[in-house]
Protein backbone atom coordinates (compact mmCIF):
# COMPACT_ATOMS: atom_id res chain seq x y z
CA UNK A 1 0.00 0.00 0.00
CA UNK A 2 1.38 3.42 -1.22
CA UNK A 3 2.13 5.80 1.87
CA UNK A 4 1.12 8.87 2.67
CA UNK A 5 3.94 11.23 2.76
CA UNK A 6 3.54 13.72 6.49
CA UNK A 7 3.43 16.65 6.01
CA UNK A 8 4.13 18.68 8.99
CA UNK A 9 4.73 22.14 9.09
CA UNK A 10 8.32 23.21 9.91
CA UNK A 11 8.49 24.83 13.52
CA UNK A 12 9.39 28.44 12.08
CA UNK A 13 6.40 28.29 10.01
CA UNK A 14 3.77 29.93 13.16
CA UNK A 15 1.42 31.81 11.58
CA UNK A 16 1.48 34.25 14.58
CA UNK A 17 4.54 35.43 14.02
CA UNK A 18 5.43 35.39 10.68
CA UNK A 19 6.26 39.23 9.62
CA UNK A 20 8.64 39.63 6.12
CA UNK A 21 8.40 35.79 6.11
CA UNK A 22 4.81 35.45 6.25
CA UNK A 23 4.77 38.47 3.30
CA UNK A 24 7.10 36.16 1.09
CA UNK A 25 4.66 33.46 1.43
CA UNK A 26 2.14 34.84 0.32
CA UNK A 27 3.54 36.38 -2.72
CA UNK A 28 4.64 32.72 -3.52
CA UNK A 29 0.77 31.80 -3.13
CA UNK A 30 -0.01 34.61 -5.28
CA UNK A 31 2.00 33.19 -8.08
CA UNK A 32 1.40 29.85 -7.74
CA UNK A 33 -1.37 29.71 -10.43
CA UNK A 34 0.26 30.89 -12.88
CA UNK A 35 3.25 28.18 -12.73
CA UNK A 36 1.86 25.60 -14.43
CA UNK A 37 3.33 22.43 -14.16
CA UNK A 38 6.30 23.91 -12.41
CA UNK A 39 3.88 24.15 -9.32
CA UNK A 40 4.20 20.84 -8.03
CA UNK A 41 7.89 22.16 -6.89
CA UNK A 42 6.48 25.06 -5.44
CA UNK A 43 6.97 23.58 -2.03
CA UNK A 44 10.22 23.91 -2.55
CA UNK A 45 10.70 27.98 -2.44
CA UNK A 46 8.49 27.59 0.68
CA UNK A 47 11.47 26.97 3.16
CA UNK A 48 15.00 27.55 2.63
CA UNK A 49 17.41 25.03 1.97
CA UNK A 50 19.66 25.37 4.91
CA UNK A 51 19.63 28.24 8.01
CA UNK A 52 22.55 28.70 10.52
CA UNK A 53 22.58 29.96 13.71
CA UNK A 54 25.85 31.39 15.42
CA UNK A 55 26.95 32.39 18.42
CA UNK A 56 29.36 35.50 18.50
CA UNK A 57 31.35 35.79 21.69
CA UNK A 58 33.66 38.74 21.69
CA UNK A 59 35.52 40.79 24.45
CA UNK A 60 33.93 44.41 24.72
CA UNK A 61 36.88 47.48 24.73
CA UNK A 62 36.24 47.41 28.57
CA UNK A 63 36.99 43.88 28.58
CA UNK A 64 33.41 42.41 28.96
CA UNK A 65 32.67 39.30 27.18
CA UNK A 66 29.59 39.65 25.05
CA UNK A 67 27.71 37.53 23.11
CA UNK A 68 25.97 38.40 19.85
CA UNK A 69 23.29 36.34 17.46
CA UNK A 70 24.16 35.72 14.19
CA UNK A 71 22.56 33.97 10.65
CA UNK A 72 22.97 32.83 7.74
CA UNK A 73 20.60 31.78 5.37
CA UNK A 74 21.08 29.76 1.92
CA UNK A 75 17.29 29.62 0.74
CA UNK A 76 17.84 27.99 -3.49
CA UNK A 77 21.05 26.98 -4.84
CA UNK A 78 19.23 25.76 -7.62
CA UNK A 79 20.65 28.66 -10.45
CA UNK A 80 24.10 29.12 -8.63
CA UNK A 81 25.67 29.90 -5.28
CA UNK A 82 23.72 31.53 -2.54
CA UNK A 83 23.95 35.38 -2.86
CA UNK A 84 23.02 38.06 -0.52
CA UNK A 85 24.09 40.86 2.49
CA UNK A 86 24.46 41.11 5.40
CA UNK A 87 22.59 43.11 8.08
CA UNK A 88 23.35 44.10 11.41
CA UNK A 89 20.49 45.60 13.38
CA UNK A 90 18.99 44.99 16.48
CA UNK A 91 15.61 43.98 15.16
CA UNK A 92 16.80 40.75 12.95
CA UNK A 93 15.47 37.93 13.54
CA UNK A 94 15.92 34.36 11.82
CA UNK A 95 12.54 34.86 10.09
CA UNK A 96 13.62 38.47 8.71
CA UNK A 97 16.64 36.66 7.34
CA UNK A 98 14.81 33.52 5.81
CA UNK A 99 12.70 35.98 4.11
CA UNK A 100 15.18 38.51 2.88
CA UNK A 101 17.36 35.09 1.45
CA UNK A 102 14.18 34.07 -0.27
CA UNK A 103 13.72 37.74 -1.74
CA UNK A 104 17.34 37.04 -3.20
CA UNK A 105 16.19 33.94 -4.66
CA UNK A 106 13.11 35.23 -6.93
CA UNK A 107 15.37 38.80 -7.31
CA UNK A 108 18.77 36.76 -8.66
CA UNK A 109 16.79 34.62 -10.76
CA UNK A 110 13.84 37.77 -12.22
CA UNK A 111 16.79 39.38 -13.62
CA UNK A 112 18.70 36.17 -14.74
CA UNK A 113 21.95 36.00 -12.48
CA UNK A 114 23.39 32.98 -12.14
CA UNK A 115 22.73 32.77 -8.11
CA UNK A 116 20.47 31.57 -6.15
CA UNK A 117 19.78 33.57 -2.90
CA UNK A 118 20.99 33.82 0.82
CA UNK A 119 21.15 36.22 3.02
CA UNK A 120 22.50 37.07 6.93
CA UNK A 121 22.50 39.12 9.89
CA UNK A 122 23.52 39.67 13.24
CA UNK A 123 20.97 41.11 15.80
CA UNK A 124 23.03 44.12 17.39
CA UNK A 125 22.87 47.89 16.81
CA UNK A 126 25.79 48.83 15.47
CA UNK A 127 25.74 52.64 16.73
CA UNK A 128 26.79 50.56 19.87
CA UNK A 129 30.09 49.69 19.28
CA UNK A 130 33.18 51.03 18.03
CA UNK A 131 35.19 50.02 14.70
CA UNK A 132 37.59 47.60 16.64
CA UNK A 133 34.37 45.57 18.49
CA UNK A 134 32.61 45.45 14.87
CA UNK A 135 35.90 44.33 13.33
CA UNK A 136 35.89 41.31 16.17
CA UNK A 137 32.32 40.38 16.06
CA UNK A 138 32.06 40.74 12.07
CA UNK A 139 35.37 38.48 12.01
CA UNK A 140 33.91 35.84 14.52
CA UNK A 141 30.52 35.58 12.29
CA UNK A 142 32.54 35.14 9.00
CA UNK A 143 35.11 32.17 11.05
CA UNK A 144 31.38 30.98 12.46
CA UNK A 145 29.93 30.49 9.14
CA UNK A 146 33.10 30.14 7.48
CA UNK A 147 32.00 26.30 6.71
CA UNK A 148 29.16 27.29 4.14
CA UNK A 149 29.71 29.96 2.45
CA UNK A 150 32.85 30.27 -0.23
CA UNK A 151 33.18 31.66 -4.07
CA UNK A 152 31.32 28.89 -5.58
CA UNK A 153 28.91 28.42 -2.61
CA UNK A 154 27.66 31.46 -1.14
CA UNK A 155 29.06 34.67 -1.71
CA UNK A 156 27.96 37.83 1.04
CA UNK A 157 27.76 41.48 0.25
CA UNK A 158 26.84 44.82 2.46
CA UNK A 159 23.35 45.50 3.37
CA UNK A 160 21.95 47.36 6.11
CA UNK A 161 24.52 48.66 8.08
CA UNK A 162 27.38 47.16 6.96
CA UNK A 163 29.53 48.27 4.17
CA UNK A 164 32.55 47.70 2.02
CA UNK A 165 34.87 47.31 5.36
CA UNK A 166 33.00 45.22 6.99
CA UNK A 167 33.45 43.50 3.36
CA UNK A 168 37.46 43.56 3.62
CA UNK A 169 37.22 42.29 6.84
CA UNK A 170 35.29 39.51 5.82
CA UNK A 171 37.36 38.56 3.03
CA UNK A 172 40.32 38.95 4.93
CA UNK A 173 39.24 36.30 7.81
CA UNK A 174 37.77 34.03 5.25
CA UNK A 175 41.18 34.03 3.26
CA UNK A 176 43.37 33.64 6.73
CA UNK A 177 41.08 30.75 7.58
CA UNK A 178 41.76 28.98 4.11
CA UNK A 179 45.31 29.83 3.76
CA UNK A 180 45.17 31.62 0.37
CA UNK A 181 43.46 35.17 -1.05
CA UNK A 182 39.73 34.53 -1.69
CA UNK A 183 38.47 37.74 -3.07
CA UNK A 184 35.68 36.01 -4.81
CA UNK A 185 34.13 34.98 -1.01
CA UNK A 186 32.57 38.57 -1.13
CA UNK A 187 31.15 41.40 -2.99
CA UNK A 188 30.73 44.48 -2.42
CA UNK A 189 34.62 44.86 -1.12
CA UNK A 190 37.02 48.58 -1.26
CA UNK A 191 38.32 48.53 -4.67
CA UNK A 192 41.98 48.46 -3.76
CA UNK A 193 41.11 44.78 -2.80
CA UNK A 194 38.71 43.36 -5.80
CA UNK A 195 35.64 45.23 -5.26
CA UNK A 196 34.18 46.42 -8.55
CA UNK A 197 33.54 50.58 -9.73
CA UNK A 198 30.11 51.38 -9.44
CA UNK A 199 29.03 48.77 -6.80
CA UNK A 200 28.37 51.74 -4.06
CA UNK A 201 26.14 53.39 -6.54
CA UNK A 202 24.56 50.62 -7.98
CA UNK A 203 21.47 49.38 -6.07
CA UNK A 204 20.22 53.26 -6.06
CA UNK A 205 21.38 53.54 -9.66
CA UNK A 206 18.86 50.38 -10.50
CA UNK A 207 15.91 52.27 -8.65
CA UNK A 208 16.46 55.18 -10.56
CA UNK A 209 16.82 53.36 -14.08
CA UNK A 210 13.68 51.55 -13.44
CA UNK A 211 11.82 54.36 -11.76
CA UNK A 212 12.86 56.58 -14.76
CA UNK A 213 11.38 53.66 -17.58
CA UNK A 214 8.43 53.16 -15.42
CA UNK A 215 7.98 57.22 -15.25
CA UNK A 216 7.97 56.90 -18.89
CA UNK A 217 5.67 54.20 -19.06
CA UNK A 218 3.44 56.75 -17.62
CA UNK A 219 3.35 59.13 -19.08
CA UNK A 220 5.63 61.73 -16.55
CA UNK A 221 8.21 63.42 -17.45
CA UNK A 222 11.38 63.36 -14.67
CA UNK A 223 11.97 67.26 -15.37
CA UNK A 224 10.50 68.77 -12.48
CA UNK A 225 8.52 65.38 -10.96
CA UNK A 226 7.99 65.14 -7.47
CA UNK A 227 9.93 62.53 -5.46
CA UNK A 228 9.50 61.16 -2.04
CA UNK A 229 12.28 59.18 -0.69
CA UNK A 230 12.33 56.52 2.46
CA UNK A 231 15.73 56.31 3.87
CA UNK A 232 18.70 58.20 3.29
CA UNK A 233 21.58 55.39 3.20
CA UNK A 234 23.22 53.86 0.37
CA UNK A 235 20.37 53.19 -1.81
CA UNK A 236 17.83 56.28 -0.97
CA UNK A 237 20.71 58.76 -0.85
CA UNK A 238 22.09 57.18 -4.49
CA UNK A 239 18.86 57.11 -5.95
CA UNK A 240 17.86 60.70 -4.57
CA UNK A 241 20.53 62.21 -6.52
CA UNK A 242 20.36 60.50 -9.67
CA UNK A 243 16.46 61.75 -9.67
CA UNK A 244 17.58 65.54 -8.59
CA UNK A 245 20.24 65.34 -11.19
CA UNK A 246 18.05 64.62 -13.83
CA UNK A 247 15.65 67.47 -12.88
CA UNK A 248 13.32 65.68 -10.60
CA UNK A 249 12.51 67.60 -7.56
CA UNK A 250 12.72 65.80 -4.13
CA UNK A 251 10.25 66.90 -1.78
CA UNK A 252 10.65 65.12 1.02
CA UNK A 253 13.22 62.39 2.85
CA UNK A 254 12.32 60.48 5.76
CA UNK A 255 15.43 58.83 7.82
CA UNK A 256 15.76 57.54 11.21
CA UNK A 257 16.13 60.79 12.86
CA UNK A 258 13.13 62.32 11.04
CA UNK A 259 11.64 63.92 8.35
CA UNK A 260 12.41 67.08 6.30
CA UNK A 261 9.80 68.45 3.72
CA UNK A 262 10.61 71.21 1.08
CA UNK A 263 7.69 72.17 -1.47
CA UNK A 264 10.14 73.63 -4.08
CA UNK A 265 12.50 71.08 -3.79
CA UNK A 266 15.09 69.79 -1.11
CA UNK A 267 18.87 70.59 -2.22
CA UNK A 268 20.30 66.87 -2.48
CA UNK A 269 23.93 67.44 -2.47
CA UNK A 270 23.43 69.91 0.75
CA UNK A 271 21.29 67.04 2.24
CA UNK A 272 23.77 64.73 1.57
CA UNK A 273 26.09 66.59 3.08
CA UNK A 274 24.17 67.66 6.05
CA UNK A 275 23.15 64.06 7.05
CA UNK A 276 27.01 62.38 6.79
CA UNK A 277 27.69 65.30 9.30
CA UNK A 278 24.94 64.82 11.46
CA UNK A 279 24.19 61.32 11.20
CA UNK A 280 20.70 62.03 9.79
CA UNK A 281 18.56 64.55 7.73
CA UNK A 282 16.38 66.27 10.77
CA UNK A 283 17.59 69.88 11.39
CA UNK A 284 18.66 70.58 7.86
CA UNK A 285 18.66 74.26 6.78
CA UNK A 286 16.12 75.02 4.43
CA UNK A 287 13.38 72.24 5.43
CA UNK A 288 10.65 71.74 7.81
CA UNK A 289 9.89 68.87 9.87
CA UNK A 290 7.05 66.40 9.11
CA UNK A 291 5.08 64.35 10.97
CA UNK A 292 5.79 60.64 9.38
CA UNK A 293 1.34 60.40 9.10
CA UNK A 294 2.04 63.39 6.67
CA UNK A 295 5.05 62.33 4.65
CA UNK A 296 3.60 59.16 3.38
CA UNK A 297 -0.21 61.29 2.25
CA UNK A 298 2.04 63.55 0.37
CA UNK A 299 1.25 64.10 -3.13
CA UNK A 300 3.92 62.82 -5.59
CA UNK A 301 4.68 61.37 -9.15
CA UNK A 302 7.39 58.94 -7.15
CA UNK A 303 7.47 57.11 -3.88
CA UNK A 304 10.82 55.28 -3.37
CA UNK A 305 10.97 53.76 -0.12
CA UNK A 306 14.54 52.74 0.68
CA UNK A 307 14.79 51.59 4.17
CA UNK A 308 13.13 48.40 6.17
CA UNK A 309 10.54 45.91 5.31
CA UNK A 310 6.77 46.59 5.89
CA UNK A 311 6.91 50.23 5.60
CA UNK A 312 4.09 50.87 3.48
CA UNK A 313 1.00 48.72 5.44
CA UNK A 314 -2.76 48.62 5.77
CA UNK A 315 -2.24 51.32 7.80
CA UNK A 316 -1.11 54.15 5.35
CA UNK A 317 -1.64 52.34 2.07
CA UNK A 318 -5.08 54.20 1.39
CA UNK A 319 -3.50 57.49 2.55
CA UNK A 320 -0.27 57.68 -0.24
CA UNK A 321 -0.82 59.77 -3.20
CA UNK A 322 1.65 58.47 -5.37
CA UNK A 323 1.26 57.55 -8.90
CA UNK A 324 4.61 55.46 -8.61
CA UNK A 325 6.25 53.57 -5.67
CA UNK A 326 9.99 52.02 -6.34
CA UNK A 327 10.93 49.93 -4.32
CA UNK A 328 14.83 50.41 -3.40
CA UNK A 329 13.93 48.29 0.31
CA UNK A 330 13.86 44.70 0.34
CA UNK A 331 9.87 43.80 0.87
CA UNK A 332 8.62 47.77 2.00
CA UNK A 333 5.11 46.78 0.93
CA UNK A 334 2.70 43.81 2.06
CA UNK A 335 0.15 42.26 0.51
CA UNK A 336 -2.64 43.81 1.86
CA UNK A 337 -1.57 47.30 0.95
CA UNK A 338 -0.43 46.17 -2.88
CA UNK A 339 -3.82 45.37 -3.08
CA UNK A 340 -4.95 48.34 -1.41
CA UNK A 341 -2.62 50.71 -4.06
CA UNK A 342 -3.04 48.55 -7.30
CA UNK A 343 -6.96 49.21 -6.70
CA UNK A 344 -6.24 52.88 -6.33
CA UNK A 345 -4.00 52.88 -9.36
CA UNK A 346 -0.52 53.23 -8.32
CA UNK A 347 2.16 51.80 -10.25
CA UNK A 348 4.98 49.91 -8.00
CA UNK A 349 8.02 48.24 -9.23
CA UNK A 350 8.77 45.84 -7.18
CA UNK A 351 11.97 45.47 -4.95
CA UNK A 352 13.07 42.32 -6.58
CA UNK A 353 13.39 44.40 -9.79
CA UNK A 354 13.97 47.69 -8.66
CA UNK A 355 16.83 47.18 -5.99
CA UNK A 356 18.29 44.38 -8.71
CA UNK A 357 20.97 47.09 -9.28
CA UNK A 358 22.95 45.85 -6.15
CA UNK A 359 23.29 42.45 -6.67
CA UNK A 360 24.05 43.00 -10.62
CA UNK A 361 26.96 44.79 -9.94
CA UNK A 362 28.08 42.62 -7.12
CA UNK A 363 27.77 39.73 -9.75
CA UNK A 364 30.04 41.85 -12.54
CA UNK A 365 32.72 41.96 -9.47
CA UNK A 366 32.69 38.05 -8.68
CA UNK A 367 33.19 37.71 -12.19
CA UNK A 368 36.06 40.20 -12.99
CA UNK A 369 37.53 38.54 -9.64
CA UNK A 370 37.75 35.41 -10.57
CA UNK A 371 39.05 36.53 -14.50
CA UNK A 372 41.56 38.98 -12.38
CA UNK A 373 40.48 41.58 -15.25
CA UNK A 374 38.93 44.84 -14.17
CA UNK A 375 36.32 46.65 -16.09
CA UNK A 376 36.25 50.52 -16.11
CA UNK A 377 32.88 52.07 -14.43
CA UNK A 378 31.55 53.75 -17.40
CA UNK A 379 31.31 49.87 -18.99
CA UNK A 380 29.41 48.53 -15.43
CA UNK A 381 26.67 51.22 -15.68
CA UNK A 382 26.17 50.33 -19.14
CA UNK A 383 25.85 46.71 -18.33
CA UNK A 384 24.02 47.67 -15.13
CA UNK A 385 21.60 50.11 -17.18
CA UNK A 386 21.23 47.60 -19.82
CA UNK A 387 20.47 44.68 -17.40
CA UNK A 388 18.25 46.69 -15.80
CA UNK A 389 15.95 48.47 -18.44
CA UNK A 390 15.90 44.35 -19.68
CA UNK A 391 14.46 42.66 -16.63
CA UNK A 392 12.00 45.96 -16.35
CA UNK A 393 10.64 45.63 -19.98
CA UNK A 394 10.27 41.79 -19.78
CA UNK A 395 8.68 41.70 -16.19
CA UNK A 396 6.64 44.68 -17.54
CA UNK A 397 5.78 42.42 -20.53
CA UNK A 398 4.32 39.57 -18.46
CA UNK A 399 2.43 41.57 -16.85
CA UNK A 400 0.53 42.97 -19.61
CA UNK A 401 0.45 38.99 -20.80
CA UNK A 402 -1.01 37.41 -17.44
CA UNK A 403 -3.21 41.02 -16.60
CA UNK A 404 -1.07 40.73 -13.17
CA UNK A 405 1.30 43.52 -10.97
CA UNK A 406 4.49 44.18 -11.96
CA UNK A 407 5.33 42.15 -8.67
CA UNK A 408 3.39 38.95 -9.45
CA UNK A 409 4.74 39.39 -13.49
CA UNK A 410 8.47 39.66 -11.71
CA UNK A 411 7.68 36.34 -9.10
CA UNK A 412 6.20 34.37 -12.36
CA UNK A 413 9.55 34.80 -14.19
CA UNK A 414 11.35 34.68 -11.11
CA UNK A 415 9.91 31.18 -9.57
CA UNK A 416 9.48 29.58 -13.18
CA UNK A 417 13.28 30.19 -13.89
CA UNK A 418 14.44 28.80 -10.16
CA UNK A 419 11.63 25.77 -10.48
CA UNK A 420 12.53 25.00 -13.86
CA UNK A 421 16.25 24.07 -12.69
CA UNK A 422 15.07 22.41 -9.73
CA UNK A 423 13.31 19.85 -11.59
CA UNK A 424 15.85 19.38 -14.52
CA UNK A 425 18.53 18.82 -11.63
CA UNK A 426 16.02 16.85 -9.96
CA UNK A 427 16.13 15.11 -6.58
CA UNK A 428 19.28 13.58 -4.95
CA UNK A 429 20.45 11.61 -2.99
N1 LIG B 1 22.07 43.58 -0.03
C1 LIG B 1 21.77 43.79 -1.42
C2 LIG B 1 20.36 43.32 -1.76
O1 LIG B 1 19.52 43.20 -0.90
C3 LIG B 1 22.85 43.24 -2.34
C4 LIG B 1 23.14 41.78 -2.20
C5 LIG B 1 24.36 41.33 -3.01
O2 LIG B 1 24.98 42.14 -3.68
O3 LIG B 1 24.63 40.13 -2.95
O4 LIG B 1 20.05 43.09 -2.90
Amino acid sequence: MAQQPVHRLPSYLNPEALGPWGVYLEQVDRVTPYLGELGKWVETLKRPKRALIVDIPIKLDNGVIAHFEGYRVQHNTSRGPGKGGVRYHQDVTLAEVMALAAWMSVKSAAVNLPFGGAKGGIRLDPHQYSLDELERITRRYTSEIGVIIGPNKDIPAPDVNTNAQTMAWMMDTYSMNEGGTTTGVVTGKPVSLGGSLGRVEATGRGVFVTGREAAHDCGIALEGARVVVQGFGNVGGTAARLFHEQGAKIIAVQDHTGCVHNANGLDIHALLQYAEEHGGVAGAPETESMAPSDFWALETELLIPAALESQINADNAGSIQARIIVEGANGPTTPQADDILTSQGVLIVPDVIANAGGVTVSYFEWVQDFSSFYWTETEINHRLESMMRAAYTATSAVAKTHKVTLRTAAFIVGCARILEARQVRGLYP
